[in-house]
């Protein structure tokens, strides 16, 4: 299909082209094998040297096809699934990294990416500088190391968000030879394209607003095919010299710009397989079928109640980079000229203990640990997600103990202002 086509068309039909007579929705291809006549035709797929589905670890159709309309949405050459966005960002810096390399990361990312970044990976001799979004590009440059392999942001943090400055962290980025790697899942393809700004590969969850119902955990990572391994060949030496697991394959040479992906899906789904089932990739298709649809409306929603607690006495701040005035909302305007995302947060001037008062009271929107659903929840982070880190660790990672993240829905935007007026006032 052609890139040309709008991302509403692609939304649609975009990954899936039937041909004469075959299934008009994406087949749910329920197999873990597929069938072949020869044995010399079953080696040449495991030497890469044919393409050809033959264990669904690897590959499967139904999954190439969503991965493919993600692809298309984000204006990328190639895309895999995962089974969770986790695993999106674990592979995508972990296809670039080894014990003894670094990278760099914006503060404001998600609670899970943090302790990925800062925990998890570096027992696996991978260290992580984190830097605050809004630093300048001399004080980023001082986080990079002669062993940084990447450099990692969101477009919208959750919960924080705060906008990325995509153009300067990848000016930064480039400056020392690595990719940008954003974290698109708040903002969509629908409101952020990354690779138009500079960006290099892109993560999703699709757990978000791709799936849209709560329905599937998912993942995706879209690799533009712009950044150039070969011309710094010793630092992504994975990428660019033989694989002997692969009877000394080279991912760049054999695979040019689909060596990124090639290398992610033959390595690392091969060895650590964290594969999207087809079942949810076929749910998720679902969700991304109406995606361009959804989003304006989480958005409008999202800036009507924004409004609402602003014009409030109890309410201390909103912070809402759709919002006249917020910190972000220039920089959402050059980077999301559309809309942003239907995710708010803001605070009581009663803090932590009205906040609790206000959500429990709370008829319509309900409690839950997620985001970006059709129906509205609200979460405390302080009292949730965040619940380990004490006063001054809050702070750090950009949650205010008064922050209530308030996920906007579907629903009529007059309802949900009414179930936050009585739980306010009642
Ligand atoms: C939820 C989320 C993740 C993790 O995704 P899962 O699908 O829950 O594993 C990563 N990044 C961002 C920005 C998220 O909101």
């Amino acid at each position: 299909m052609s890139k040309k086509r709008s991302l509403d068309t692609i939304c649609i039909q975009g990954g899936w082209e039937p041909k004469n007579g075959e299934p008009r929705q994406v087949p749910i291809y329920q197999s873990t094998t597929f069938k072949y006549s020869t044995s010399e035709q079953m080696g040449r797929l495991f030497d890469l040297e044919e393409s050809g589905y033959f264990y669904t670890r690897l590959a499967n159709p139904t999954n190439d096809a969503v991965a493919a309309k993600i692809c298309q949405l984000e204006g990328g050459v190639a895309a895999m699934l995962t089974s969770s966005g986790q695993a999106a960002n674990f592979y995508a810096v972990m296809n670039l990294c080894e014990a003894g390399d670094h990278i760099v990361s914006s503060g404001a990312i998600y609670g899970g990416t943090t302790n990925l970044f800062t925990v998890t990976i570096p027992k696996m001799g991978v260290e992580c500088t984190l830097v605050n979004p809004d630093a300048s590009e001399e004080e980023l440059e001082k986080a990079f190391r002669p062993n940084t392999k990447a450099l990692f942001a969101e477009t919208i943090a959750n919960p924080a968000l705060t906008v990325l400055d995509i153009e300067k962290f990848a000016a930064v980025a480039h400056r020392h030879g690595v990719p940008l790697i954003v974290d698109n899942t708040f903002a969509t393809p629908i409101n952020c394209r990354p690779f138009e700004w500079g960006a290099d590969i892109v993560t999703h969850s699709t757990t978000k607003y791709m799936d849209g119902h709560a329905a599937t955990v998912g993942g995706c990572i879209v690799d533009s095919g712009n950044f150039d391994w070969e011309a710094y060949h010793d630092r992504f030496k994975g990428l660019t010299e033989p694989d002997e697991s692969y009877h000394g394959i080279i991912y760049t040479q054999k695979f040019g710009k689909l060596a990124y992906i090639t290398k992610a899906t033959s390595q690392l789904m091969r060895d650590l397989g964290s594969i999207q089932s087809p079942q949810n990739a076929f749910l998720i298709n679902i969700g991304l079928e109406t995606l361009h649809l959804r989003m304006p409306r989480h958005c409008a929603n999202a800036l009507a109640v924004a409004r609402y607690l602003k014009s409030r006495d109890d309410v201390a701040w909103v912070s809402y980079p759709g919002l006249e005035g917020d910190k972000y909302y220039e920089l959402a305007r050059k980077y999301m000229p559309n809309g942003t995302c239907g995710v708010i947060s803001f605070g009581l001037k009663g803090g932590r203990q009205a906040a609790a008062e206000f959500m429990d009271k709370l008829k319509l929107c309900s409690i839950e640990t997620h985001v970006a659903d059709s129906r509205t929840a609200v979460l405390h982070p302080a009292s949730h997600t965040h619940r380990q880190l004490n006063e001054e660790q809050l702070k750090a990672a950009g949650v205010d103990p008064s922050m209530i993240r308030f996920s906007l829905g579907l629903e009529d935007p007059e309802d949900i202002i009414e179930d936050v007026r009585q739980a306010l006032e009642n």
